[in-house]
């Protein structure tokens, strides 16, 4: 029923990043929808030298090549799959962004009626300093096991477990006596990952999804501003798509989209939409004219990231 159009900015159009600039300040309210080019722009790229560097033996034994395709893979047995995807949380959970870009888009909403829906499971909205309040992380977290049955509706924090995996991990396999038992049932552990119908929506979940649902109710009408970043087409129907229709169910509403190689808007909201094409840090950059642009070359980047990094402990902190 819409029909996508192409995008009307690039990465260099100061036009657009006005406009934006302007739509932040002006809304009422701003709805953040984070999908995966969010977390790629804030370092957590799956392939490359990254993959290289923490799973160069894996790809030699099984031969994938990039981390995407390592969690696919159908290991043999328990010890192995658990050494690959204990690596994979820890560098993809528990370790830091390497560009600033969440601290930056949290600087931009700061002190606005916000709120986020992700499909990155992740973490790193907590880890900027968001609201956790304000957060629905609605496909789960890497952070978190559950039950593979599931026989009941709880979670639990994986930390301790995933540093010891991959402490104690020899020739790509953990100790048996490593392997994760569901406390109550003693079946194996998952992640609390939405993959199939097995998904644990535990109490956090559903308050998230309950605060977000309110929030959409309360802003119903109102100049709000659905800012979509990073989002693909893997799972297109629960930001995407969802907030197209509801800017064109608004006329107050404006919908903007950063993402790079598919920022497009269907062209029943044309007159409310803004696209941009591009790295989302770097064009953040531009949007906050407080953070010089010398961070835009990969180069600058480096020199400026200590530079940015007190701006922002020194803006999260205020
Ligand atoms: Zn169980």
């Amino acid at each position: 029923m819409i029909r996508k159009k192409k995008p009307i900015a690039n990465g260099n159009d100061k036009i657009q990043f006005k406009r934006l600039k302007t739509e932040i300040e002006a809304a009422d309210a701003i709805v953040i929808g984070g999908g995966a080019g969010l977390s790629a722009s804030a370092g957590f790229t799956y392939q490359g030298q990254r993959f290289q560097k923490h799973f160069r033996e894996f790809e030699k034994k099984y031969g994938f090549h990039d981390m995407y395709s390592g969690g696919f893979y159908p290991y043999q047995t328990a010890e192995e799959y658990w050494a690959y995807w204990s690596r994979y949380i820890q560098i993809n959970r528990y370790e830091n962004a390497t560009t600033l870009v969440y601290g930056m888009l949290l600087n931009l909403v700061k002190g606005k009626d916000y709120f986020v829906i992700t499909t990155n499971v992740d973490h790193c909205f907590q880890k900027a300093g968001f609201d956790k309040k304000r957060l629905f992380y609605m496909q789960g977290d890497y952070g978190l096991f559950q039950c593979s049955k599931p026989c009941c509706q709880k979670t639990y924090d994986n930390k301790k477990w995933i540093d010891r995996m991959v402490e104690e991990q020899i020739n790509m396999r953990i100790p048996t006596e490593l392997i994760p038992k569901c406390p109550v049932c003693g079946r194996p552990m998952t992640m609390n990952l939405r993959t199939d119908d097995r998904f644990v929506e535990d109490a956090g979940w559903h308050h998230a999804a309950l605060r977000y649902y309110d929030f959409i109710q309360r802003h119903k009408g109102l100049r709000i501003l659905f800012l979509e970043l990073g989002v693909g087409y893997n799972t297109p129907g629960i930001i995407k798509y969802s907030f197209w229709k509801m800017t064109a169910e608004n006329p107050n509403a404006m919908y903007a989209c950063i993402n790079d190689g598919e920022a497009v808007y269907p062209q029943e909201i044309e007159s409310q939409s803004i696209c941009i094409d591009g790295d989302i840090g770097k064009i953040l950059e531009e949007i906050d004219g407080r953070l010089t642009c010398n961070g835009c070359s990969d180069d600058g980047r480096e020199k400026n990231d200590k530079a940015r990094k007190a701006y922002q402990v020194k803006s999260i902190a205020s």
